[in-house]
């Protein structure tokens, strides 16, 4: 499959996000999950105006699926999702690169003061994952399509079957290391405690499952 390239400030970004020694990795979850809700809302918004989409507001929610066996990390929403195009468009080059015109400006700066006062968005999955799949479908549209990246090196994309529209991310979680543990993003209690500490304004229900095992 042909391995397309990320536009050069997104690479910056990616590779500030993989090399971080930025400590406060758990804030990928709340980044995925304000994505999700704001995916939901321009649906949400979407219906409001054109009535008769036949959705209403309780049929939106939000889903976190950690697998621990296969080291899986799933958010879920049923909002507005991306065509292909939008898939490569707003995953692979960064519109409003906030952070890095900052890090030019002010070099001295630690990476942690940069993240900590900008919402590093999608990329800051790539701080706790090895590969991540972002699985999408328009609303409206009868095409499905995955996108998935390894890091800096660049994405593939795919066509690929997906009930309803919306998003599922996949994080494949990173092994741990001496430094590093990374099995707690795939604990329920961490997980809980973290959607507790960072995503509680959140207006659509965020669920997860108990884990099978
Ligand atoms: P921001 O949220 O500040 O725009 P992000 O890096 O977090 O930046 O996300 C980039 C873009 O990718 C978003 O603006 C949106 O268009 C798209 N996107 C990310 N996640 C989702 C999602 N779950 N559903 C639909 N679009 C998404
Ligand atoms: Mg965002």
């Amino acid at each position: 499959m042909e391995m397309k390239q990320f536009q050069a400030e997104s690479k910056r970004l990616l590779d500030l996000m993989i090399n971080s020694i930025y400590t406060h990795r758990e804030i990928f979850l709340r980044e995925l999950i304000s994505n999700a809700s704001d995916a939901i809302d321009k649906l949400y918004y979407k219906t409001l105006s054109d009535g008769d989409t036949g959705l209403s507001r309780e049929d939106f929610s939000i889903s976190i699926q950690p697998n621990k066996e296969a080291r899986t990390l799933t958010i879920t929403d049923n909002g507005c999702g991306m065509t292909k195009d939008e898939l490569e468009n707003n995953l692979g080059t960064i519109a409003k690169s906030g952070s890095l015109n900052f890090k030019k400006d002010n070099e001295p700066k630690e990476d942690i003061e940069i993240i900590g006062q900008f919402g590093v968005g999608f990329y800051s999955a790539f701080m706790v994952s090895d590969c991540v799949t972002v699985v999408s479908r328009a609303y409206g549209s009868d095409e499905a399509w995955k996108w998935t990246s390894r890091g800096a090196e660049g994405y593939t994309m795919e066509p690929c079957e997906k009930e309803g529209h919306g998003t599922e991310i996949v994080l494949n979680i990173k092994p741990n290391t001496e430094e590093n543990n990374y099995d707690e993003f795939l604990d329920t209690y961490t997980i809980k405690n973290l959607v507790k500490k960072y995503s509680d304004y959140i207006r659509y229900p965020i669920r997860m499952d108990v884990e099978k095992s």
